[in-house]
């Protein structure tokens, strides 16, 4: 059919949060943008763990702190009229690449960014580890490549001031293994050295391992980046090998007395 007018090249580029770990914690809206998707720009780990998935795609890798030269990258490829699909673990807006995508987005006017949710770190370790954040809560990174220390430990006092169950990302590399012990220390200040802990490692993926402790324990922890550490608030307790923060639902008989 001849319009007369030519028409204008689609330029679309998704940024999809893929959960934790593989193909199966990903969500269906997840799956199904990047079946759609002709090529997936992702850090190599993460896109090991889907490609077998998506076959006949285009991949390209790039290493880690390649940030902007891989969101570059995606916007020039969609730029093209290649429906193009950047993927994050976990959620593509927490620590993840979605703001820096929008941060770039100007400089590629005619390119639609559509953001496609992921289950963050935080909520599928809290889900191996029971219900650890059915209260109030504050998640916070370690990482001080791209925050000064002063303010991480800022908000780390105040979270623990105010009594939220902390989540706490990134709590350790080869260049930052006593920042956890530091945090740890930090919390202590407002906080009961029995209060309950616990780490998830790899979830979702191989490796998987969850431990739950004390602050007291937690202080002396080597944890790895493939780590989320759980600081629970002064309720939360261990039941049986859960860790729970109580919503504060009165549970008749639950305690015996009645
Ligand atoms: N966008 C990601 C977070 C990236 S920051 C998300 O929403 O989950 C990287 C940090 O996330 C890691 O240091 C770790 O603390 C946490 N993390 C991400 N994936 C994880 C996994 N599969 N198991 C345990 N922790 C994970």
């Amino acid at each position: 059919m001849k319009t007369g007018k030519r028409m204008k090249m689609e330029q679309r580029l998704y940024v999809v949060g893929i959960g934790p770990g593989g193909y199966e914690k990903m969500t269906i809206e997840a799956a199904s943008v990047l079946k759609e998707c002709e090529i997936i720009v992702g850090y190599t780990v993460y896109v090991e763990l889907i490609r077998d998935h998506f076959p006949g795609k285009e991949w390209l890798t790039t290493p880690m702190r390649r940030e902007e030269e891989r969101c570059r990258m995606a916007f020039e490829l969609a730029q093209k009229g290649k429906k193009t699909a950047l993927i994050c673990s976990g959620d593509a807006g927490v620590y993840g690449m979605a703001g820096l995508v929008l941060e770039l987005n100007p400089d590629y006017p005619d390119v639609k960014v559509n953001v496609i949710p992921g289950v963050t770190a935080a909520l599928s370790g809290a889900a191996l580890l029971g219900a650890a954040l059915m209260h109030d809560f504050a998640v916070i990174s370690l990482s001080d490549l791209l925050t000064p220390w002063e303010t991480i430990e800022k908000r780390l006092r105040a979270a623990a001031e105010a009594d939220l169950v902390i989540c706490l990302y990134n709590p350790s590399s080869k260049k930052r293994a006593d920042y956890l012990k530091k945090a740890c220390a930090i919390i202590r200040a407002a906080a009961s050295p029995d209060t309950v802990c616990a780490y998830v490692k790899q979830i979702g993926r191989e490796g998987e391992e969850k431990k739950i402790m004390t602050l007291r324990e937690l202080a002396e922890c080597q944890v790895d980046m493939f780590t989320t550490v759980f600081i629970g608030n002064s309720q939360t307790k261990r039941i049986g090998d859960a860790m729970v923060t109580p919503r504060g639902y009165r549970i008749a008989g639950a305690d015996g007395s009645r």
